[in-house]
C-alpha cells in the first residue's frame, strides 16, 4: 500500500519515559517523528520513584515540567534507608547538595500510567505522531545500515516504515535490540526477583520526609515502600536469587510471609489492606537482573533506556536512565541530522557519555550491598566512584539524585545557560515591543535589521555577562570529546 513508503526522520519503538522524551526533543528540532507503541496508554508499568534530573533537568528541557508539577505527585525530598550495620533509620535530603539546592531538590513518587501518559502526549503536543496497538516486529536494513522498521497493527497487518534513524526505546522485554548487534550481557552480581503489590491505608514518615522513598533491608533481600498518594502505597520485595523459592507459590501468601520477615514495613502495614482491583489489583513479580547491551548503536539504530541496560533498583536510576540517555541520543540525532558533527562522533559520544552514567550507578551499588559497614562508608563509596570535589555526602546524593555528570548542575551551570537563554529571549521580546507601535507597524529606528540584531546580540552578552560567574567553559567530558550547546539540544565539536 502507499502506507508502506511512509517515511520519517526517526522512528521511536516504545511510548515509554525514554521513547516519549526522545521524541519530543527530536521533534523540538522540526524533525519529523512517528513513536510506535504496542500498547494503548494508560497503561501500568513500574518504576514509580522518580529522581530530580529527570523532573527538573531533562524534563524541563522538553517543557513538561510544568505539566508534572501540576499533576499532583508526591513530592520526593530524598531518601530513608534502614540498610546496612546501622540498627536505626537514616535519611537523605536531596536538598543538601549545592548543585540541587532550592527549588529543584525534590523529584515525585508517580503513578506511572499518569505520568508516561503526560510525557507521551507532551511529545505528541511538539509535533511527534504516535500509532498505538503498533508492534514492531524487526528491523528493515541496507547493508550495514538500519532504514526502518516493520510493525504489526491492531488487525493483524504487517506495515512498513522507513526512517533515516530507529531509536529502540521497548524496554526490558523486547527483542529488537538485538538487532544492535553485540549481546546482553547479565552482571553476576546483580541478579534479583521482585514481587509487589499496592495498600491502601499504609502509615506516612514523619514530616518532612512523608514522600520519601522508605527502603528497608532485610533477611532475604530489601524493600521498597513508596508513597504513592495520601492513601497508596507501591510495596515490593526484592529477594536475591537464591532465595527465589521465597516468592514461589501462592503470590500473596509469599508477600504476607516476607513482610513478616521485615518489622519496619510490617508496622507501616499494619492498618493497611492490600488493593485487589484495577490496575493494582495484582500481584506481580519481576526479574530485575542487570545487563547491559555490549554495543549501543550502528549506523541507523540506537538503544535507549531498558532497551540497553537496566542496573539494580535499589535507587530509583531506571527512569533516570532512560530520559537521560533520550537526552543524549535526541542530541546525537539532531546534531547529526543538522550535518554540526559526523554520525560516528556523535554516536560515540552518546554511549561515552551513557555508559559512564551507567557504570557510576553500577559501581556504587556493589559497595551499597556490602550490609556490613554504615551509612558513612557508602558515602564514601559514592565520592570515590565519581570522583566528586565535594564532601562525602554531597557525592552520595549527587550521586543518587543523578546529577553526578557534569549535565545537571539543576542550580548551577547548565541552567544557568537555560536561564541566560530564558533572559535573552526575555530581552529580545522586550526589544521586539519596542520596535512596534500600537498598530504592530515597525518604528523607524528598528526599520533597520542591523540594528535590531545590534540590539538583540547586546541583550545576550548583557545576560551572558550577568550570569557569566556560573557558567564557565563547557569542556568536554571525554578528551577529544564533544561539547553541548548552550541550550543542550545539540552537540558540538570541542575546542580544537
Ligand atoms: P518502558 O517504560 O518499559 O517502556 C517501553 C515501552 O515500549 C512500553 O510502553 C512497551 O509497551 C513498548 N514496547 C515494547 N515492545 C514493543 C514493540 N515491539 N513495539 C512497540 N512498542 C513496544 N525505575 C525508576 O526510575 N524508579 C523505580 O523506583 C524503579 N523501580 C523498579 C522496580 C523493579 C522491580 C524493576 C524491575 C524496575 C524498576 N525501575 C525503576 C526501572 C523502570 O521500570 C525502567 O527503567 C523504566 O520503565 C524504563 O523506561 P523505558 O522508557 O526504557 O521503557
Amino acid at each position: 500500500s502507499s502506507e508502506d513508503r511512509e517515511q520519517y526522520d526517526v522512528v521511536v519503538v516504545g511510548g515509554g519515559p525514554g521513547g516519549s522524551t526522545l521524541a519530543a526533543l527530536v521533534a523540538m528540532r522540526g524533525h519529523r517523528v512517528l513513536i510506535l507503541e504496542k500498547e494503548t496508554f494508560p497503561r501500568y508499568q513500574i518504576g514509580e520513584s522518580l529522581l530530580p534530573s529527570t523532573i527538573h533537568g531533562v524534563c524541563r528541557m522538553t517543557g513538561v515540567a510544568e505539566k508534572l508539577a501540576a499533576a499532583g505527585f508526591t513530592p520526593k525530598k530524598g531518601g530513608t534507608f534502614r540498610w546496612g550495620a546501622n540498627p536505626e533509620p537514616w535519611t537523605f535530603s536531596f536538598s543538601v547538595s549545592p548543585k540541587i539546592a532550592g527549588a529543584t531538590s525534590h523529584a515525585y513518587q508517580v503513578e506511572r500510567s499518569k505520568f508516561d501518559t503526560i510525557l507521551l502526549e507532551h511529545a505528541v503536543e511538539k509535533g511527534a505522531e504516535v500509532r498505538f496497538l503498533a508492534s514492531v516486529s524487526d528491523v528493515l536494513e541496507d547493508g550495514e545500515r538500519v532504514t526502518g522498521v516493520r510493525y504489526t497493527d491492531a488487525a493483524g497487518t504487517e506495515h512498513e516504515v522507513r526512517a533515516t534513524y530507529v531509536v529502540d526505546a521497548s524496554g526490558n522485554g523486547s527483542r529488537l535490540h538485538k538487532r544492535v548487534g553485540g549481546t546482553r550481557e547479565y552482571s553476576q552480581f546483580f541478579r534479583s526477583l521482585a514481587l509487589f503489590g499496592y495498600f491502601e491505608g499504609g502509615k506516612r514518615l514523619p514530616a518532612p520526609n512523608a514522600g520519601n522513598i522508605l527502603s528497608v533491608a532485610f533477611e532475604s533481600g530489601w524493600f521498597w515502600y513508596i508513597p504513592l498518594t495520601p492513601d497508596l502505597t507501591s510495596v515490593g520485595a526484592v529477594v536475591r536469587r537464591e532465595n527465589a523459592d521465597r516468592i514461589q507459590g501462592d503470590p500473596e501468601r509469599a508477600l504476607m510471609a516476607l513482610i513478616d520477615e521485615c518489622p519496619l514495613i510490617k508496622e507501616h502495614l499494619s492498618d493497611a489492606t492490600r488493593v485487589t482491583e484495577g490496575q493494582y489489583g495484582q500481584l506481580r513479580v519481576r526479574k530485575d537482573y542487570s545487563y547491559h547491551q555490549t554495543t549501543f548503536w550502528r549506523p541507523g539504530l540506537v538503544l535507549i533506556g531498558d532497551a540497553a541496560c537496566f542496573v539494580d533498583p535499589v535507587f530509583s536510576s531506571g527512569v533516570h536512565l532512560a530520559t537521560y540517555s533520550a537526552l543524549l541520543a535526541a542530541r546525537s540525532i539532531s546534531s547529526s541530522l543538522a550535518g554540526i558533527v559526523s554520525e560516528e562522533a556523535a554516536f560515540t559520544e552518546f554511549e561515552a557519555r551513557y555508559r559512564r552514567e551507567y557504570g557510576v550507578f553500577y559501581e556504587f551499588l556493589m559497595s551499597f550491598y556490602d550490609m556490613h559497614v554504615d551509612e558513612d562508608s557508602y558515602f564514601w563509596s559514592a565520592k570515590k566512584v565519581t570522583h566528586n570535589q565535594h564532601t562525602e555526602l554531597e557525592s552520595f546524593v549527587e550521586l543518587v539524585a543523578g546529577v553526578s555528570s557534569s549535565e545537571f548542575d539543576l542550580d548551577g551551570a547548565e541552567s544557568a545557560a537555560l536561564r541566560m537563554k530564558s533572559k535573552s529571549a526575555e530581552f529580545v521580546s522586550a526589544i521586539d515591543e519596542m520596535s512596534t507601535d500600537a498598530e504592530g507597524n515597525m518604528t523607524p529606528l528598528f526599520r533597520s535589521s542591523a540594528v535590531r540584531q545590534a540590539m538583540q546580540e547586546g541583550a545576550q552578552v548583557q545576560s551572558r555577562a550577568f550570569l557569566g560567574e556560573d557558567l564557565g567553559p563547557d569542556v568536554p567530558m571525554f578528551p577529544g570529546g564533544l561539547i553541548t550547546s548552550d541550550d543542550g539540544m545539540l552537540w558540538q565539536p570541542g575546542p580544537a
